[in-house]
């Protein structure tokens, strides 16, 4: 669609208007209101010089100001680069500066370890918001120096809701310069103009709330149902969620903020995630869908008392980011008799998403697949060392192509030219299988692949065997280095706090895992750990695992 991404929050306005938008600390705000608070960031914006190509640093967790920060940039016409609040002082240095960023919208807790990041980046204002604020727009901020800008006034200033208007060209103009999870290495700037966004806030709302795209009255992008109550989990203008997914990331900010909004979704916000708030909220404001990556799913099922819990509003689960292991599905299941359980598979560099599972077009659900290509989107499966397309069956590297692809990394065009082939296919570094129905089964990550005496070991499969494993918590697989072997099969296991988790060891482990699998996959070895290491975006951190191993050995 030609509009750009504040399309998204206009028509939102003029279709949710009074109805709540986001709840945080019990405190509501509208679709009206969120409309005027992103109005009034996009007029300070545009006053102070700030629009088109020029870049916004986003420096706050999940909180109500987000949203407003957040459509307010685009509506300037400037771009929008979120980072996590936790970052190192060195990586917020190294991504403001790769980013280019000239305003920096930060929080007062972290004030103290992101302004000595600022010496040398391209900052010239720091906006600042904080948790007081949350309760209390009028509420003052700590730590505030000369010439920072405090988040409130800027809203005071300019209450009305005069929808600025940039002139944005949704072909070419950035909107997102989001950055990779990093999980796997250097996390690497993504571009993605106005349409990759919309595109794909519309290819993802469209698969989860079993609707079609609409342009209303005033030319701007909007939602049709056309599944009936059966026939889909998520209904337009009902739906309550919880949303912990942080904003930061591609699945908060497409699925989880842009995607909500579109779908006149009351959301309620935590700020971090805490399972036991999460079960009470739930209850509490009677959530009709949960969404998250799967380390939520497997807190959630570890919560006292969970399974007495009135968790019948719950219609749908939506999980995302990293492997949902079919044990879990399960378990999930059993808790949620109801609820359709969704999973959806992305990256970054296409926006967030990719594929869909269940396919509300055919109505067929294939339990540990990724589903099919959304909309106008295609996959094929290619040798691991490139090539032509694989037929169904064969395991090779997944490449996307579709209208949500970006249009590269920032400032690293060898980087670009070697994701993004001559005939637009996005490489992905994951390793797929596509079954004889188009449905995609993710294998592995090639950089977690093992190579043990030539063979190679996908970590994926030896997990799914453990998440089946009574007493069995979370596992992680990762490579051992070995002088005869080159990499040993070793997994990290998380006991579920029962008697089947006391009574694990590690050879019953071992043994449980090695008669499932042809030899050359056994685990070597097993290691008992209380949690697993997992990223903001809820995605293991196998680097910080495979180090111990490597620091082991040494
Ligand atoms: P970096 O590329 O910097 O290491 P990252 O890979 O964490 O960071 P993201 O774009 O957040 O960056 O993550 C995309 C990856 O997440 C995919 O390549 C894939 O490996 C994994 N992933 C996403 N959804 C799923 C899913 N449903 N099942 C399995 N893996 C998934």
């Amino acid at each position: 669609p030609q509009v750009p991404v504040g399309s998204i929050l206009r028509a939102a306005v003029r279709r949710w208007g009074e109805r709540e938008a986001f709840v945080d600390h019990d405190v509501p705000l509208t679709f009206t209101e969120l409309g005027a608070r992103a109005s009034a960031v996009a007029n300070w914006l545009a006053e102070a010089g700030v629009g088109r190509g020029d870049v916004v640093a986003v420096h706050i967790p999940n909180c109500r100001q987000y949203p407003a920060v957040y459509y307010g940039v685009l509506m300037a016409g400037a771009t929008f680069s979120p980072t996590n609040p936790l970052l190192p002082a060195a990586d917020l240095a190294a991504q403001l500066t790769d980013a280019g960023a000239r305003v920096l919208v930060t929080w007062d807790q972290v004030l103290p370890f992101a302004r000595p990041a600022l010496a040398g980046t391209p900052v010239e204002t720091v906006v600042v918001t904080g948790e007081a604020h949350t309760l209390d727009l009028a509420a003052r901020l700590d730590g505030l120096a000369d010439g920072d800008v405090d988040l409130a006034d800027l809203l005071a200033a300019d209450p009305t809701d005069r929808h600025h208007d940039a002139g944005v060209d949704p072909a070419t103009d950035l909107a997102h310069l989001a950055y990779t999870g990093g999980t796997t290495g250097v996390s690497k700037g993504v571009e993605l103009v106005h349409r990759n966004v919309v595109t794909n806030v519309l290819q993802s709302a469209c698969w989860s709330s079993g609707s079609l795209p609409e342009l209303d009255a005033a030319g701007d992008v909007t939602l049709r149902q056309v599944l009936g109550p059966d026939e889909s989990p998520t209904r337009l203008g009902e739906a309550r969620m919880i949303n912990l997914t942080p904003w930061f990331h591609a699945m908060g900010a497409i699925g989880y903020l842009n995607g909500l909004v579109m779908a006149g979704t009351t959301t309620v916000v935590h700020m971090r995630f805490d399972p036991v708030r999460y079960v009470e909220d739930a209850v509490r404001y009677r959530v009709t869908s949960i969404g998250g990556a799967p380390p939520v799913f497997v807190a959630l099922l570890q919560v006292p008392g969970i399974a007495d819990a009135d968790l019948s509003s719950v219609r749908g689960v939506s999980s995302g980011a990293a492997p949902l292991p079919t044990p879990l599905i399960e378990r999930l299941q059993a808790l949620l008799p109801d609820a359709v359980i969704g999973e959806g598979y992305g990256l970054t560099e296409v926006t967030m998403q990719a594929t869909g599972n269940p396919s509300f077009r055919s109505g067929t659900r294939k339990p540990g697949t990724v589903g099919v290509p959304v909309f106008d989107t295609e996959v094929t499966i290619r040798p691991l060392g490139g090539g032509d397309p694989l037929p169904p069956g064969e395991r090779g590297e997944v490449c996307i192509r579709g209208p949500q692809v970006m249009r590269g990394y920032a400032r690293r065009p060898e980087a670009t030219a070697e994701a993004i082939d001559a005939a637009g296919w996005f490489h992905t570094g994951d390793v797929g299988v596509l079954d004889g129905d188009g449905y995609l089964s993710i294998v592995d990550r090639t950089k977690d692949m093992l190579l043990y005496k030539g063979y190679n070991v996908f970590p994926r499969e030896l997990e799914e065997i453990l998440f089946g494993l009574p007493g069995v918590a979370g596992a992680a697989v990762v490579g051992r280095p070995d002088e005869d072997a080159g990499e040993l099969p070793v997994a990290y296991v998380v006991r579920r706090a029962d008697d089947a988790g006391a009574a694990l060891t590690a050879e019953s482990v071992m043994a449980a895992v090695n008669d499932r699998v042809t030899p050359y996959k056994r685990l070597r070895d097993v290691v008992f750990i209380d949690a697993i290491p997992v990223s903001a975006a809820g995605k293991v951190l196998k680097r910080e695992l495979a180090a111990r191993e490597r620091a082991a050995g040494t």
